[in-house]
């Protein structure tokens, strides 16, 4: 560490890991907090013994590209899986984050939608391991994958999908192959993946998985996918919960994958066993479980309420793509085409609540 380092600031390292970015900064005041401000870059003990030769290399002023990675990174996934995630992209892997009892994260590089690059992979168990949502195809990362699980001594036996889609199947079969581990799946998510993936074996509602002293309990939670699950753990509030939200924006609800009733009632049936720690596919931790849950349900129910105005106030049965400029005024248009997706979800969901009637492709708006 010298005086021309960089800081990575955690504001409070008790808080577990801080959505933090990059800052330069003044010498560190003490070896236990550091305010921002300055040149240093330091790793608090948030990011893990693991991270500070991390934090030396990036410290050389001499790789300016280091340290634009570091940032991308830090941003991406926050202060402590951003560190790891380096460590992977530096060839020097540090041991996962463990962000839970018998819970670690390495989030792999895959097909998914911005703002995300990754899909996080999660590790479940110790010296055996189930991996979730496998949904990266790239050799080079996998073969991170390897390095990390040959640090951890860990053997896989069992891989599990959270839902259906590409960007959280794409690798199972690798996998299933390289390690000679089954690939299990709800019911529903196996006959979506008919033909495409072969599933194994099946969870049940309510089926308890045991993997290092920790139970976890199977969840159904349609709505993003209909044979979406969670994994519950029934101990320390951790849920690990796939696509039902993102680390960072909103999931996409798109029929008839994506029914929006479910949905919210899925959420609501999360919310109701008080979480205190969200792992989703996708972007950072969330440790404001409850508060997120109940954001995201009245997020949208607030949209609904916007739907329903403007499909009252149109004139003639319309199309989703018609509500679209009123509903999301203010978006950019590259964003249209997800939104008149996610209309038709709304759309759908006032007609089963009665509030509308749907006639082939268009709505119009019942009673009021
Ligand atoms: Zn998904």
């Amino acid at each position: 560490m010298n005086d021309r380092g960089w800081m990575l600031r955690c504001r409070d390292a008790g808080q577990g890991i801080w959505h933090g970015e990059l800052k330069e900064s003044a010498a560190p005041a003490d070896g236990a907090r550091y305010e921002a401000e300055g040149r240093w870059l330091v790793l608090s003990d948030g990011a893990g013994p693991d991270a500070l030769p991390l934090a030396a290399q990036l410290a050389d002023p001499d790789q300016p590209a280091l340290v634009r990675q570091a940032r991308a990174c830090v941003a991406e996934f926050g202060l402590q899986v951003g560190a790891f995630r380096l460590s992977l992209q530096l060839g020097k892997p540090a041991l996962p984050p463990l962000l839970a009892p018998a819970v670690r994260v390495v989030p792999l590089r895959s097909p998914t939608l911005a703002p995300h690059t990754c899909t996080n992979l999660y590790l479940v168990g110790e010296a055996q391991l189930a991996l979730v949502d496998p949904g990266c195809e790239c050799a080079e990362e996998l073969s991170w994958l390897e390095a990390v699980l040959e640090r951890l001594e860990a053997r896989v036996d069992e891989i599990w999908l959270t839902h259906l889609h590409h960007d959280h199947v794409c690798g199972a079969d690798t996998l299933r192959r390289r390690f000679a581990a089954p690939v299990r799946a709800s019911a529903r998510t196996a006959e979506d993946l008919h033909g495409r993936l072969k599933v194994d074996r099946l969870f049940d509602e309510g089926e308890i998985l045991e993997r290092a002293g920790q139970r976890f309990e199977v969840m159904t939670t349609p709505g993003h996918a209909q044979g979406h699950i969670v994994f519950r753990a029934l101990e320390g509030g951790c849920m690990l919960v796939g696509d039902m939200l993102a680390g960072v924006g909103t999931v996409v609800i798109d029929p008839p994958q994506g029914d929006l009733k479910a949905y919210l009632s899925s959420l609501r049936r999360l919310c109701a066993r008080q979480p205190s720690l969200l792992l989703a596919a996708h972007g950072p931790p969330i440790r404001d479980a409850v508060p997120r849950l109940e954001q995201l349900i009245a997020h949208r129910l607030r949209r609904e309420a916007m739907v329903l105005a403007a499909l009252r106030a149109a004139s003639a049965p319309v199309l989703p793509r018609d509500l679209v400029p009123e509903v999301y005024a203010g978006y950019p248009k590259s964003v249209y085409a997800a939104a008149a997706r996610s209309l038709l979800a709304h759309l759908l969901k006032l007609v089963d609540d009665g509030l509308a009637r749907r006639e082939q492709r268009r709505f119009m708006a019942l009673g009021a």
